[in-house]
C-alpha cells in the first residue's frame, strides 16, 4: 500500500488551503485585523514631545534594533533640538545564518563571525549617519552577541566564551574597553560610564518582554542601572521582538500602523506618530544594513509604519498579575 493512498483525497487541497491562509495573515494587510489596529492604536496617548538641549540615550543590544525601534523617535528628537546618543552592546556577531551568508560559507567559524561583527558595526555607523546622529555620539561595547544573559547569570565575574566568535574578551575595532572581558561586570561598568557621562534626560531600552535574551536582559541591566541612580523614571522601553510573528504584515506596508506587540499588548503604550518624510529616512537607515537586509528584509521593513511605540514602564499598570 502506498503513502498516498493512506491519506484521503481532501488532505492535499486542505494543507495548500491552510497554507495560503497562513501566507496571507503573514504578508498581506487583512481589512478587519488593519482597521481594529488603526483604531487601537489612534486611541493610544501621543509620547511626550522632546525638548531642546535634552539628552537621548539609546540602549540598543544588536546593530539594526536602534532603527527598527526608533528610527522615526531620533529623527524627532533630533528635530526638537535633542541631543542623541546610541551605545550598541553587542555587535551582532551571532548570526551565524548571515555570517554563512555573507562569508559565503556553509559553516561559518570564529574568524567569519568576527567579521560579520566589525560588518555590522560598520553599517549601524551608516545607519546613524541617515538618522543624523554624530559619529562622536556612538559607542560600541563588543560584547557577545547571544551571551548576554550568561554575562549577567553564571559569567557575571568570571569571563564567557562565546560559542560563535570564540572569544572572551571585547575584540571590536573602535569598542569602548578593547580587550575587556566578557563579564557582566565589565559590561556594567561600561554602561555605567557612559550614562555618567551622558547624563541622559532620557533612556531608551529594551521592554522586559522583548522575546530576544539578550533584549531582555539588557531591560534588566538598563532598569537596575537608572535605578541605581534614583534615575528610573528617565526610561522609556520599545519592542523588536514582539511575538506571534508582529509586526504583520511582513514587508513594506509603511501607510499601516504599527500594532501593539502581543507579548507586551498591556503596557502603557504611548504612540509617536512618524511623519512621511520620518518613514522615508527610515527604511533608508533599514537598507544601510545590507547583511541584515539580505536575511530579514521583509521583517525589518515591516517596522516602517505610521507610529512607533514607547512604554513609560516596563510592566503592565493598573491590574495585578496572576501567577
Ligand atoms: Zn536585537
Amino acid at each position: 500500500m502506498t503513502a498516498r493512498r493512506l491519506l484521503p483525497r481532501w488532505t492535499l487541497p486542505a494543507t495548500l488551503l491552510v497554507l495560503l491562509g497562513v501566507a496571507a495573515w503573514i504578508n498581506l494587510p487583512l481589512p478587519g485585523v488593519t482597521g481594529r489596529v488603526t483604531r487601537a492604536v489612534a486611541t493610544l496617548p501621543a509620547s511626550p514631545p522632546f525638548r531642546p538641549g535634552q539628552r537621548v540615550l539609546l540602549l540598543t543590544p544588536h546593530p539594526d534594533d536602534e532603527t527598527l525601534c526608533c528610527a522615526g523617535t531620533i529623527l524627532q528628537a533630533r528635530s526638537a533640538g535633542a541631543e542623541v546618543f546610541v551605545v550598541w552592546v553587542t555587535a551582532g556577531d551571532g548570526f551565524e545564518f548571515d555570517a554563512a551568508l555573507t562569508g559565503r560559507t556553509l559553516r561559518p567559524r570564529g574568524g567569519a563571525l568576527r567579521a560579520l561583527g566589525e560588518l555590522r558595526a560598520g553599517e549601524a555607523r551608516r545607519a546613524a549617519q541617515v538618522l543624523g546622529v554624530p559619529a562622536s555620539h556612538l559607542t560600541f561595547l563588543g560584547y557577545p552577541d547571544g551571551g548576554l544573559f550568561r554575562l549577567f547569570t553564571v559569567n557575571f565575574t568570571s569571563p564567557y566564551t562565546s560559542p560563535r566568535t570564540g572569544m572572551s574578551r571585547v575584540y571590536l575595532t573602535g569598542a569602548q574597553s578593547p580587550g575587556a572581558p566578557f563579564t557582566g561586570e565589565a559590561l556594567e561598568r561600561d554602561l555605567r560610564r557612559i550614562v555618567q557621562r551622558v547624563q541622559p534626560d532620557v533612556v531608551l531600552a529594551p521592554a522586559p518582554q522583548d522575546f530576544h535574551a539578550d533584549h531582555h536582559t539588557l531591560s534588566v541591566i538598563a532598569l537596575r542601572l537608572m535605578a541605581g541612580r534614583g534615575e528610573e523614571r528617565r526610561l522609556r522601553y520599545w519592542v523588536v521582538h514582539g511575538g506571534l510573528e508582529w509586526p504583520l504584515p511582513k514587508g513594506l506596508h509603511a501607510a499601516l500602523p504599527l500594532a501593539l506587540p502581543p507579548r507586551a499588548s498591556r503596557l502603557p503604550w504611548q504612540r509617536v506618530p512618524l511623519s512621511l518624510e520620518d518613514r522615508r529616512v527610515k527604511l533608508r537607515a533599514i537598507n544601510t544594513y545590507r547583511s541584515q537586509v539580505d536575511v530579514l528584509g521583509r521583517f525589518m521593513r515591516a517596522f516602517v509604519r505610521s507610529n512607533e511605540l514607547l512604554s513609560p514602564e516596563p510592566l503592565p499598570v493598573g491590574r495585578p498579575t496572576t501567577p
